[in-house]
């Protein structure tokens, strides 16, 4: 799935390839006459005298069925829209300044299957990573912290001790020194795995904004 157009809003009629979650090889498609959106209330001022189509916020929900016939998966699909300025010409070539509407998703159900898990990639793992996808449009810092708990599992899964014990106490190890205890044998996913805490570090602490998430890299 190309991820990057998934972030990009859409018009009603062109949107990105949603990748169906059920069958992995059909398109989403907005069925027709099921898209809905409405403007906000804080969005209702186009009596006042400085009021631009810009101001307007839409919420939408739509239902999508997927291509594949022998799937028709049926997604539910709703998020926010604005309206943004575009120039076009008439049929004389002249530039004329027009007005979209364009529209971001905030939630699928079933959630798309942002990455592709393989299929012996542990429950205890799998689990966290279907809940990242599940907050990937609306929460990226809450799906970031998602992945540090598969991370977490991951870990455990290669072997990697989750505690010590101190003075007789046991005590959590932190996720930083825990990627530095992989065996040599994973040596290669040392660095990758620090990467993508890294990142969900950042996506988590809001240090970057709402605009990081792990699956940028
Ligand atoms: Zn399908």
């Amino acid at each position: 799935m190309d991820r990057k157009s998934l972030k990009l809003p859409f018009r009603e009629g062109s949107h990105p390839e949603w990748t169906c979650p059920s069958c992995m090889k059909g398109f989403l498609r907005i069925r027709k006459d099921t898209f809905f959106k409405e403007e906000i209330r804080s969005s209702r001022h186009h009596s006042y005298d400085e009021w631009e189509p810009e101001w307007i916020e839409y919420v939408y929900s739509c239902l999508l069925l997927c291509t594949n016939d022998q799937c028709k998966e049926i997604v539910a699909c709703s998020g926010v829209g604005s309206v943004e300025q575009d120039y076009g010409e008439d049929e004389d070539g002249q530039p004329v300044q027009e007005y979209e509407d364009f529209f971001r998703p905030k939630y699928f159900e079933p959630p798309l299957q942002i990455l592709s898990l393989p299929e012996a990639c542990p429950q205890s793992i799998a689990i966290p990573m279907k809940e990242s996808f599940r907050l990937f449009f609306s929460s990226p810092s809450a799906a970031s912290n998602c992945v540090r708990s598969a991370v977490e599992e991951l870990l455990t899964e290669l072997k990697v001790r989750r505690f010590d014990l101190k003075q007789g106490k046991r005590r959590f190890i932190s996720l930083h020194a825990r990627i530095a205890l992989v065996p040599a044998k994973y040596e290669d996913l040392r660095d990758l795995i620090l990467a993508i805490k890294w990142l969900g570090n950042a996506g988590s602490h809001g240090t970057v904004g709402e605009k990081v998430s792990p699956w940028m890299m």
